[in-house]
């Protein structure tokens, strides 16, 4: 089973201009979790003053209501963080770092390896509750907008540091969009092999489409044997350091290429383009960058034929 780990409510609109009240995130969340979605990452528990997108995360996992077999996943950025979403009874958290260190300084203010101290006191507190499952990102590890390239040996040490926390997933973004079907072999083929006896829920592939090569990598990565894939609602996203460049992969984009290619997920292709086009309603008729969504919603203004 091929599994899409939605990250439109928090990847998504944290770098979105436009805030969202709490009453179209609700909407949003609980939209998405009717899909066929089992993951969608809902919020954060950060700073309200430094991403004010994110400053209604506790009030929003109080008024979600629990759907059978969908997890709802929040970001945590330090001990804090952690604390604040495990009084709210979270159950899916999510940590992360970056392969660069100018990234990391400019996006937490820590060094790499400061920010596995903080993470390693993390998981010490985690795995004294018992039922908490972790997932770690690592940003830029294809390249840097500081940094520019990064050398695959650099990123796959800091890919094996945060298994070896034991976190139960490890998500491997490509930050500035700047990978290559070619460059996504190097990095994902020396992972499928050593963790082969556990690589099928544990590797998730994080490719943003600021140059058009989002659904290639993807693809690329699919063939390669990857099985977790993160992506946004209509594209939702982008990186705080390139303002106005392309965010996420597409939900719609990848979905459709699954469903057409005949790969089951389970995932409502219909409901997730339905709920794409309400949100671009909800934001003020905003153009998403999917293209997918983009033909549903032309047939469906022509009312026409579903693209279902
Ligand atoms: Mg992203």
């Amino acid at each position: 089973m091929i599994k899409i780990f939605e990250v439109g409510p928090r990847d998504g609109l944290q770098n979105e201009k436009t805030i969202l009240s709490l009453a179209d995130k609700v909407w949003l969340v609980e939209s998405l979790a009717k899909t066929g979605l089992k993951d969608i990452e809902a919020g954060a528990f950060v700073r309200a003053d430094r991403v004010p997108q994110m400053a209604d995360s506790e009030e929003l996992q109080t008024k979600l209501s629990p759907h059978q077999d969908v997890n709802f996943w929040y970001l945590v950025p330090n001990r804090k963080g952690l604390e604040r979403a495990l009084s709210k009874n979270v159950k899916n958290i999510a940590l992360f770092t970056a392969v660069s260190e100018t990234f990391n300084q400019n996006n937490i203010g820590m060094s790499v390896s400061d920010s596995f101290t903080e993470m390693k006191q993390m998981m010490a507190r985690v795995k004294s509750l018992g039922d908490i499952k972790v997932r770690g990102y690592v940003s830029t590890v294809w390249g840097c907008p500081f940094e520019g390239k990064i050398k695959p040996a650099q990123s796959l040490a800091v890919l094996d540091q945060m298994i070896a926390l034991e976190v139960d997933q490890l998500s491997i973004g490509d930050t500035i969009g700047v990978a290559n079907p070619v460059s996504v072999e190097t990095i994902i083929k020396p992972l499928l092999q050593n963790y082969s006896s556990r690589a099928k829920d544990l590797l998730a592939v994080h490719f943003h489409d600021t140059r058009g090569t989002a659904l290639a990598n993807a693809l690329r990565a699919f063939e390669l044997g990857i099985t977790v894939f993160d992506s946004s609602i209509g594209g939702l996203g982008g990186c705080p350091f390139a303002p106005g460049a392309a965010g996420n992969l597409a939900t719609e984009d990848l979905l459709y290429l699954l469903k057409e290619m005949g790969v089951d997920t389970e995932i409502n292709y219909q409901k997730i383009c339905e709920t794409g086009m309400e949100l671009s309603r909800r934001m003020k008729d905003k153009t998403f960058t999917s293209k997918a969504l983009q033909a549903f919603i032309a047939n469906c203004t022509k009312n026409t034929v579903w693209d279902s």
